[in-house]
């Protein structure tokens, strides 16, 4: 009887099947990027439609990479919004770059997890390192180097950073007067990332207080002191200021050195998102909005957003790392070692809430060595040349009023005829399919928020979108 003959299975843990499927896959990449602007920016589905293409079942046997690959395009692709096309100008930017691709490639296939110096030495120090080279690129104070008191760690997100020095806030707080973080106040702008309100609630601080801007959205210091005055007197305790360099809605930069001198009298910790705006720095002429730095105790920044590389890459640094650590270590006896014990090593598990942590410095790494500080300038001051040029052709349409400073790449502004005039033009770009902006709305009026700052955006790209702009308004 012949034997039936056995059905040739793919084994995933094949190295020569990796590499050919790797290489069938860094061309898909490729072909993906370089057909981008040919697709509509979001691509038109229902509310389950990509479900509909799955089978039911996770499937039982091996199936072949061609199959999955296949799927890419079967499947993902017509359900993406596409935030690496040229037409991107919504939200902020979420960067990646050739770099940056191979650099989380390389992590994925180095697969270590860095959560003590001792479980993988060279994740810890690159981190270190790569974060003190920022330090100097940046021109933020030097004592935040890894090498002085402080130290820079990379976190999922700006989010995450923010919550993890709120509850170090909390901590001194409470070390300092005995309040309970019911009697805790954090303050901030009422333009502050969603980020800050959850955090409070996250860290279990009883009010949060949403302070009023002026005319450019920033937060006027006389408000924090005012607000101040009024919890002290209703027995409250202040314990956090977040500051911004470069607002969600409007890009927004506040006074970091009066808040910061506030923040200082009143024994605040002051931390600063700078999510958006921090890339910039990299470039001098923007360092006039980080006047004040030198009043700040933790501050955050996404290479995420603007500086070519990809989710999740968000910079926390702290001015004093001691308090930082000493709110969050906590070690059990498996994690006890020479290395932690001898208080050479860094240990990053202590500068976040996850153990567990990817080797996110290789990215950066490899965007850093690959664009040179002098590449990353020049992709920088493209996207705010080209803002500006658009903040100037709005300035000179009657129909159309800018409502806030381009200090960076986001062009925020009305149309003159109202909210519903305001709210057709975003429709009308967003219709068209090459573009894609973010409506929006401040103390009850519309604006179209423009964000220039997808890596692959060219000029070219701007002059279309005004062209479109011009042509709806
Ligand atoms: C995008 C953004 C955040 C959130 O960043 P994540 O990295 O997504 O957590 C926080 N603050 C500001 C000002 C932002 O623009």
């Amino acid at each position: 009887m012949m034997q039936p003959k056995p059905v040739p299975t793919p084994d995933p843990l094949d190295l020569e099947a990796f590499r050919r499927n790797a290489h069938a896959l860094v061309d898909w990449v490729t072909d993906y990027l370089a057909g981008l602007g040919a697709r509509p920016v979001r691509e038109p589905v229902e509310p389950g439609e990509v479900r509909a293409k799955l089978p039911e079942d996770a499937p039982e046997l091996p199936e072949p990479f061609d199959a999955v690959l296949a799927d890419l395009d079967r499947v993902v692709v017509p359900g993406l919004t596409h935030w690496q096309h040229p037409g991107w100008f919504a939200f902020f930017p979420a960067q990646t770059s050739p770099p940056a691709v191979l650099g989380e490639l390389a992590a994925a296939g180095i697969g270590v997890q860095g959560m003590l110096w001792a479980t993988s030495p060279a994740s810890t120090e690159l981190e270190s390192h790569v974060l003190d080279w920022l330090v100097d690129l940046l021109d933020v104070p030097q004592s935040w180097k890894t090498t002085g008191p402080g130290g820079g760690v990379l976190q999922a997100g700006a989010s995450t950073a923010t919550h993890t020095a709120m509850v170090v806030a909390r901590e001194l707080c409470r070390e300092r007067t005995g309040a309970p973080a019911e009697k805790m106040v954090a303050y901030t702008s009422n333009q502050a990332h969603s980020s800050l309100e959850k955090g409070a609630k996250l860290t279990g601080f009883g009010h949060i207080r949403l302070l009023d801007v002026d005319a450019d959205f920033a937060v006027r210091p006389a408000a924090l002191t005012e607000a101040i005055e009024a919890d002290r007197r209703d027995g409250l305790v202040p314990a956090f200021l977040g500051s911004n360099v470069g607002t969600t809605g409007t890009a927004a930069v506040d006074p970091l050195r009066e808040l910061g001198e506030i923040a200082r009298a009143e024994q605040m910790w002051h931390h600063v998102d700078a999510a958006y705006g921090g890339s910039a720095m990299i470039c001098e002429e923007f360092r006039h909005h980080h006047d004040g730095l030198e009043l700040v105790d933790s501050y955050t920044f996404n290479p995420h957003k603007w500086l070519a590389t990809n989710l999740e890459c968000s910079v926390m640094w702290v001015a004093d790392r001691r308090p930082l650590i000493d709110t969050l270590s906590v070690v059990p006896p498996y994690l006890r070692n020479p290395a932690s014990e001898s208080g050479q090593v860094i240990d990053y598990r202590d500068w976040h809430a996850p153990l567990g942590r990817p080797f996110r410095a290789l990215k950066l790494w490899f965007v850093l060595r690959s664009f040179g500080a002098e590449g990353l300038r020049r992709m920088i001051r493209s996207h705010v040349g080209w803002a500006r040029g658009l903040a100037d052709r709005i300035d000179g349409n009657p129909r159309l009023e800018r409502i806030a400073p381009v200090h960076f790449a986001l062009v925020s502004f009305v149309h003159r005829d109202g909210n519903e005039a305001t709210d057709a033009l975003a429709a009308d770009i967003n219709a068209d399919g090459r573009f894609y902006v973010t409506p929006s709305e401040i103390d009850g009026r519309r604006f179209v928020r423009i964000s220039v700052g997808s890596t692959w955006t060219t000029k070219d790209d701007v002059d279309a979108l005004w062209d479109l702009i011009e042509a709806s308004a």
